[in-house]
């Protein structure tokens, strides 16, 4: 009896991995978790076992250039490890599953077709997701496979935290506030009553803080609210995505600038945010303790927009009882979580600087109002 799945969570440049098993059990557990990093650059593979330990870490031939290619390299390397036999079924994380889709859903031709035409609401994701289907029907036509969106977690929402406030026959069309990490968070709500059981019914914002950023508003473990909208480029600034911003500028681009649609996509989903302002790199690691007066600019203003979402869906929550960080920056940066929580000491914050600097879990003292935490977050899973 099968009874393990395969997860794939393809971007543009990477294809992240994961094996469950323990499905009759409910209780899956990973059996290995990897990568293929650079692709169509310099492709490389890394594996871990369960316990963490690097199993594989080699680099690919330039014949990985895409992500059919880096399909194929996993399968060759997981079926030499495992039997193809005891596989169930693909999980596949999708970034956007529109008004439509609002739980795991099971890929068909007619799914697909849906999930094209959302294509252009999500540019550096969605059609590597696709692609990553399109692949394995291609290989392995024999498994089921099944889509989970990032969006669905947030399906449920007032229609005001949802809706995009123009003409009628406009928001007809499916312009309407999305939402995304559903998955992250997801993962997070459904950690907090192990992790952090004082705040898991209450009020509680969760900070995803990775190279796509943004803050979610959970209310008894479900979503209200979070900063992304109709695509992934509302909210935080990102690695390479400005965040809000007046819709002015765009027609300014095109009006008086002379860009064509696909300079201001590139301009909006590549060349801003943290790369645009520093000028430098949309890695936060590369920022941090650059003594470059734009570099510091670049983190001045990531820590400043996070703290004025945190007020402002503190709003939306009346008040608040914890504060999540999870993901790259928000699990490793202590710097970027120290001074997003100074910014937030009014609302009664106060961190351990100790704790803090162990990347948690709890980072603040006993008597603060609001408890910080850092979670480690788990798409996969
Ligand atoms: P994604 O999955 O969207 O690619 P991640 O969640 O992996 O993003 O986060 C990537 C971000 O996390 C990058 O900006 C990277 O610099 C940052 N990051 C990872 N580790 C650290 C660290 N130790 N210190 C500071 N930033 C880090």
């Amino acid at each position: 009896m099968p009874d393990r799945i395969l997860v794939l969570n393809a971007g543009s440049s990477s294809l992240k991995f994961g094996l469950y098993q323990g499905l009759e059990r409910n209780s899956p557990e990973r059996v290995v978790k990897g990568q293929i990093e650079g692709i169509s650059t310099r492709p490389r593979l890394r594996v871990r076992d369960a316990a963490g330990e690097i199993q594989v870490d080699e680099a690919l031939g330039s014949a990985v250039r895409d992500g059919a290619g880096a399909l194929a390299s996993v399968e060759r390397w997981l079926f030499a490890h495992f039997d193809r036999k005891a596989l169930a079924a693909v999980g596949h994380r999708v970034v956007h599953g529109g008004q439509e889709y609002t739980c795991p859903t099971r890929v068909s031709p007619d799914v697909m077709r849906t999930l094209r035409a959302l294509a252009p609401l999500a540019p550096l994701h969605q059609p590597f997701n696709l692609a990553a289907i399109d692949a394995v029907s291609g290989r392995l036509p024999d498994l089921p496979q099944v889509a989970c969106f990032d969006t669905a977690f947030h399906r449920g929402h007032e229609p005001v935290a949802d809706l995009v406030p123009l003409p009628r026959e406009i928001r007809d069309r499916g312009v309407q506030r999305y939402g995304f990490h559903g998955l992250s968070y997801e993962h997070i709500a459904s950690a907090l009553p192990d992790v952090a059981p004082e705040i898991a019914a209450g009020r509680v914002l969760v900070a995803h803080l990775g190279s796509g950023a943004s803050i979610c508003a959970l209310r008894d473990g479900r979503s209200v609210d979070s900063t992304l909208g109709f695509t992934a480029l509302d909210g935080l600034c990102m690695g390479s995505r400005p965040g809000a911003l007046d819709p002015g500028v765009v027609l300014y681009l095109f009006q008086a600038l002379g860009m064509s649609v696909s300079e201001v996509e590139d301009v909006l989903y590549r060349q801003s945010g943290l790369r645009g302002i520093s000028g430098i790199s949309n890695d936060m690691r590369a920022l941090l303790g650059n003594k470059d007066p734009a570099a510091r600019l670049a983190v001045d203003y990531f820590v400043f927009r996070a703290a004025r979402e945190i007020g402002a869906l503190t709003a939306v929550l009346g008040g608040l009882d914890g504060l999540v960080f999870t993901a790259g920056i928000g699990e490793n940066a202590a710097e970027i979580r120290q001074r997003i929580c100074e910014a937030s000491a009014w609302l009664g914050i106060e961190l351990d600087a100790e704790a803090n600097e162990m990347n948690g879990p709890r980072i603040t003292t006993p008597g603060s109002d609001v408890s910080v935490w850092v979670i480690p977050t788990n798409e996969e899973l």
